[in-house]
């Protein structure tokens, strides 16, 4: 049986035809390079992994800025490639490595010592069944706040753009998050769960607690959805859908409609 994962469901609504290339046909692009935004961002997420282990592991122990800076230099040195790969004018590898530091030392600001909430588990994977469908993914950080008794599903996220709020409220992957969250912890299920977005570079969170119905209403969407992908294997048709976003396609040099097309894409 197909496991599902945010992301897949999300590939298949961007282009059906990339869902196939990616998942079906699991063709590897020609070119791997990984873009140093998100290596960045990984390595920011590495460290505050790092940190909440460690501070699950000895909740009582101080936990110096210069050694998460330092975690994060060598973090950022040991994974380093040539793969990884800068794209936008004007901007060195040394511009990108400050602007992580920053993000940590301005995340350290705000949350140290680190004793709003008792961290349950970092990275955790969780399995959600809706209606027989499996779906799984791994959540950040999940904790309970120690003044609310909340339950608590951390995201942690260092794109260079703030969303609309009403793209936060009707987000799948945090909703979906929350429901394996309650399945995980279900000793919580009595107090209310809450589902919070860090902006690492905007130094802003969003907290949200979705209701019974937003979170029904997400799942009738994900059967809805994963319906129409089974229909789309079982007739095996993958229809391409081509947009400005095909600029970006890791499938776009084997893609035939890209290439009928490539001219008239801005
Ligand atoms: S290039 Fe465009 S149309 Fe082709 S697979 Fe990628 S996203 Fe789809």
């Amino acid at each position: 049986m197909t496991i599902y994962s945010h992301s897949r469901l999300s590939t298949f609504e961007k282009c059906p035809l990339s869902y196939k290339y990616k998942y079906l046909d699991k063709i590897k692009p020609e070119i791997p390079f990984i873009g140093i935004e998100a290596y960045m961002g990984s390595t920011v997420h590495e460290v505050l992994e790092y940190l909440y282990r460690r501070q699950k592991k000895m909740p009582d122990a101080e936990i110096p800025l210069i050694l998460l800076l330092d975690k994060y230099e060598s973090l950022w040195n040991e994974n380093w490639s040539d793969d990884v790969k800068i794209v936008k004018e004007g901007m060195t590898k040394e511009d990108y490595f400050l602007q992580g530091k920053k993000i940590l030392a301005d995340y350290y600001k705000n949350h140290q010592p680190f004793d709003s909430e008792k961290t349950l588990s970092v990275e955790e994977r969780v399995d959600v069944n809706i209606e027989g469908f499996k779906i799984m993914g791994f959540i950040d950080r999940i904790a309970v706040n120690n003044e609310t008794g909340n339950l608590e599903i951390h995201d942690y996220k260092t794109s260079g753009r703030l969303p609309q709020i009403s793209d936060l409220q009707n987000d799948r992957q945090l909703a979906l998050y929350q429901i394996g969250a309650r399945k995980k912890y279900p000793e919580y299920n009595e107090n209310e769960a809450e589902v919070i977005y860090h902006y690492l570079r905007f130094n802003e969170e969003f907290r949200f607690q979705k209701t019974d119905e937003e979170i029904q209403a997400v799942k009738n969407n994900v059967v809805d959805l994963i319906q129409t992908i089974e229909l789309s294997s079982w007739e095996n048709n993958f229809k391409p859908c081509v947009s400005s976003l095909c600029r970006w396609c890791e499938f776009s040099t084997i893609c035939p409609a890209f290439q009928q097309n490539a001219g008239k894409i801005i």
